[in-house]
């Protein structure tokens, strides 16, 4: 894959929070394009559609007028910071969010879509770990719901509607 031909973002300038460099799971970084998580490869960040606003029919991701790729595909990351060094950076900023009393959630300016699967380091104070693991599978379940469309009626806006009658030729 090419990179997007932007200079590459150093990881120690990048907020922890914002960042996945922990040991043995898969590295991963917010997007500053699309604010979603989004694996790195290769060092740099994989090549994905930027996620339409919500609302959007879910049929506008595929076929012709499918999302356009985010601009933040490719983006470069030069790893300057060793698993141990991002990790300590993250609990750092995790005490500072607690000691304010701040819920990172919805405090903070920058909010961030997460995407099922994508590994999430989104700062909790400890004593909400155990709670949010408590409930985490009923989220999980929510969420794959979610994604689910009813049977029945297409979106009225959809373009795949054929408007003309064919005729067959014989
Ligand atoms: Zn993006």
């Amino acid at each position: 894959m090419k990179h997007n031909g932007r200079l590459p973002l150093q990881a120690s300038t990048i907020r922890p929070d914002l960042i996945n460099l922990r040991d043995g799971e898969k590295r991963a970084i917010v997007c500053p394009d699309c604010r979603v998580w989004r694996p790195i490869q290769d060092r740099m960040v994989t090549a994905h559609r930027a996620v339409p606003h919500s609302g959007q029919p879910r049929h506008r991701r595929s076929g012709p007028d499918r999302t356009p790729r985010c601009p933040g595909s490719g983006q470069r990351i030069w790893i300057d910071l060793t698993a141990d060094q991002w990790h300590a950076r993250y609990e750092k900023l995790a005490n500072r969010y607690q000691n304010e009393g701040m819920d990172p959630g919805s405090r903070h300016a920058t909010r961030v879509k997460r995407l099922g699967s994508t590994p999430a380091p989104v700062v909790v104070p400890r004593q909400r770990a155990a709670e949010w693991a408590a409930v985490r599978p009923a989220v999980s379940r929510t969420d794959t719901a979610r994604q689910e469309y009813p049977k029945g009626d297409s979106p009225a806006d959809g373009p795949e509607v054929p408007r003309r009658t064919l005729h067959p030729a014989r």
